[in-house]
Parts: structure tokens; C-alpha cells; sequence
């Protein structure tokens, strides 16, 4: 093979030749490398489930050939999808201290000691890692992922805030939910602390970096009706439903109390039919047959719940007529349909209502950022029907 190569020196240009000759080396390396005698010792220990040994083995042989760096790597990773976590750190930790290392080589094994320490629950070490590898520009997107787990972790806002405009400089992605989502926790901060004014700043950030952020809209609209500015909060009240009509049952409570304390009942009866007709099955029908009850009385709300029951069934339906009948029959508990009732209504408590759009985690209450997949603003009310299955 060498005469073969020395053969076509003369036709090669050079970088060709050294391109050759480095390819050569490497696979000569390699060959020797399956032949040598600790290689396949390291192998055995694997194959007899006797990791400690194998990293001993292979760890020894890292010392005399660097070359062994991918393999190191590769182990490693194994270790740590795992979840024998202890072992991968101790395979990346003696190869960070190899000094023939490559800045290449030496970036992906700090961003897997990195890994590693994050799997542990060690935040502060990992932040050590990732924080020097964004400071060299080494495998930055996932450099700075990472960082924005720890500081989420950490409910470190301010700096979710600036990891995330790194992010979008450096890595070109879209972080602007994320970014409303951190104004508005950093609002909550600041209204739990009396800082309403700075509150109010914040979810305005918030709806600057995502128009569609239903949270700092119902958190301005909220504090509105607090202060006691009711018909401004309405305003925001319906802006959030505007926004995103999924998100109706979360806010129609108040937006029915607020036009209440108002006195403005022809007004929340021509927004629930509007809803009614617009998006059905969040709410709007139930708050109706209360509105029809009070102006055209019981037979009348009865004959729209049934009517409505019969196009959608759903528990909650079925739970406002029960409540209706036990109404009529003189609100006494220790009838069939009291118990029926009650019995519905601890059974209703238990169930899931919330899910995420990402994952499918399923949820009693909302979460703003996933349980599960650890995304923000994807879990939502199920529609009443949907929500019984
Ligand atoms: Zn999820």
C-alpha cells in the first residue's frame, strides 16, 4: 500500500497526498487497535456486565492511544442513556483531562460531562461547563439549550431572558413564546411583591414578544378588575378570548361576574350566544341557561339544557341539569338525584380536563410550562365533550 501511494505522488497534488497518507495512518492505527489485547479485554468485561472493569480497561488504554477518544465518547453516552450516570461522568472526566485532546474533541466531551451533570441534579457544575463552552462558541445552540433548562430549573428568569436572545442570534430560533411566557413569570414575582406598576410593564413585554400570549392578557385584565376598573377589564377580558378562543373557560367565569357587577346582563347574554355560536363547548351554553333561567325562568333554561344535552352530550351538562331538577324538587340532599349529583360531582373533580398539545400529558390543572415535555403555553382545557372520555 505505501509503495502504491509513493507510485502516485508524482500525479497528486499535495494536500491530496497528505489527505491519503493521514487516512492510511488512521486506518492502520485502527487495525492495530482491534488487535490489541486490552481492546478486547475491555470488550469481555462489557459482555460479562462488568462495566467498572471495561472503563478501567478501556481508560488505560486512552493513556498510550488517543485515538480512542470516539469510543470513550460513545461508552459514555451509553452509560448515561442508562442512567448509570456515575460511570459516564468518571469516562468524561479522564478524557476533559487529556492533554492531546483537539478544541473539537475537548467541546463534545465537556458538553457530554455536561450532560451528565444535569442528569445527576449537580445544576451548579453543568452551568461551569456549558457557561465555558458559550464562552469559547463551542457547540453553542446546544450550549445554551442546555443553560436554559438549568435556569428554568433554577426559576431564573432574568436569565432564561438572555439565553433565549442568544439563542435566537446565535442559532436562529424562534424563542418568543418562551420569552413572554419568562415576562410574565418575572411579572407574578413582582405583583406577589407589591410592584404593580412593575407588573404591568412586564406583561406589556410579554405581549410585545408574543401578541397571542393569553396569560399576560388575563393577568393585565385580572389586576384591572382588582383595582376596580371593571369595564376596562372587560375589555381585556374579551381581548383574551379574541386572542385565543380556546382559552374561553379559563377567563368566562370573570368576564360573567365582572358584566354582573356591572349590571350589564343584555350584553354578557349577546356575548355567551355569540360564544355559543363561535366556539361551542367552552362554557358559554351552561353560563346561558343560568342568564335564561333568570329572565325566562326554570322551564325555559330546561328546555335549552336539554336541547343542548341532546346535540353535545357532556358530564358538566348533565351535572347543570341534575343541579337544575334538584333545584325544582326543593334543593333536598338525601333524594336519588342529590346523591346522583353529589356522587357526579366528586367524580368530575378527579378527572383530567387539562392536556398537552405537544406531548399528550394529561393534567387536573393548567400548567403554563409542561410537566412532562417541558413546553410552554401547549396544555389546554379539553372541550367539555372531549373531556369526558
Ligand atoms: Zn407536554
Amino acid at each position: 500500500m505505501q509503495e502504491l501511494l509513493w507510485l502516485l505522488l508524482p500525479v497528486a497534488a499535495a494536500s491530496g497526498w497528505w489527505a491519503a497518507t493521514r487516512s492510511l495512518r488512521k486506518k492502520l492505527a485502527a487495525g492495530q487497535r482491534r488487535h490489541d489485547p486490552a481492546y478486547f479485554r475491555g470488550l469481555n468485561h462489557l459482555l460479562n456486565e462488568e462495566p467498572d472493569k471495561a472503563i478501567d480497561v478501556f481508560i488505560e488504554m486512552l493513556e498510550v492511544d488517543s485515538d480512542t477518544v470516539e469510543t470513550h465518547l460513545a461508552l459514555g453516552n451509553l452509560f448515561r442513556r442508562r442512567g448509570e450516570v456515575d460511570r459516564a461522568i468518571r469516562i468524561h472526566q479522564n478524557l476533559i483531562a487529556r492533554p492531546a485532546l483537539t478544541t473539537e474533541q475537548r467541546g463534545q466531551a465537556l458538553l457530554e460531562l455536561g450532560q451528565d451533570y444535569l442528569r445527576a441534579g449537580l445544576y451548579d457544575r453543568a452551568e461551569n461547563l456549558f457557561n465555558e463552552l458559550r464562552q469559547h462558541k463551542l457547540h453553542l445552540p446546544h450550549a445554551l439549550r442546555h443553560l436554559l433548562t438549568i435556569y428554568q430549573q433554577e426559576k431564573d428568569w432574568e436569565a432564561c431572558l438572555r439565553i433565549a436572545d442568544e439563542l435566537e442570534r446565535h442559532a436562529d430560533a424562534d424563542l418568543s413564546v418562551e420569552r413572554s411566557q419568562y415576562y410574565c413569570e418575572l411579572a407574578g414575582e413582582a405583583e406577589r411583591r407589591g410592584q404593580r406598576k412593575r407588573a404591568v410593564v412586564l406583561l406589556r413585554k410579554a405581549l410585545a414578544a408574543d401578541r397571542g400570549c393569553v396569560r399576560a392578557s388575563h393577568q393585565l385584565a385580572r389586576m384591572e378588575r382588582e383595582s376596580g376598573s371593571a369595564a376596562d377589564a372587560v375589555k381585556l377580558y374579551l381581548a383574551t378570548v379574541e386572542r385565543d378562543p380556546d382559552y374561553l373557560p379559563e377567563v368566562i367565569e370573570e368576564i360573567v361576574q365582572t358584566n354582573r357587577a356591572l349590571g350589564r346582563h343584555d350584553r354578557l347574554r349577546q356575548f355567551l350566544e355569540d360564544m355559543a355560536a363561535r366556539h361551542p363547548n367552552r362554557g358559554a351554553e351552561l353560563h346561558l341557561v343560568d342568564l335564561i333561567r333568570e329572565t325566562e325562568g326554570e322551564q325555559a333554561a330546561l328546555d335549552y339544557l336539554n336541547d343542548y344535552i341532546a346535540r353535545t352530550p357532556s358530564l358538566l351538562g348533565l351535572m347543570r341539569l341534575l343541579e337544575l331538577r334538584c333545584d325544582r324538587a326543593g334543593g333536598h340532599n338525601d333524594t336519588l338525584l342529590g346523591q346522583v349529583r353529589d356522587q357526579l360531582r366528586r367524580l368530575m373533580r378527579e378527572r383530567a380536563v387539562y392536556q398537552c398539545g405537544r406531548c399528550g400529558f394529561e393534567a387536573k390543572q393548567l400548567h403554563w410550562q409542561c410537566p412532562s415535555c417541558h413546553a410552554w403555553a401547549t396544555i389546554r382545557r379539553r372541550p367539555l365533550h372531549d373531556a369526558d372520555g
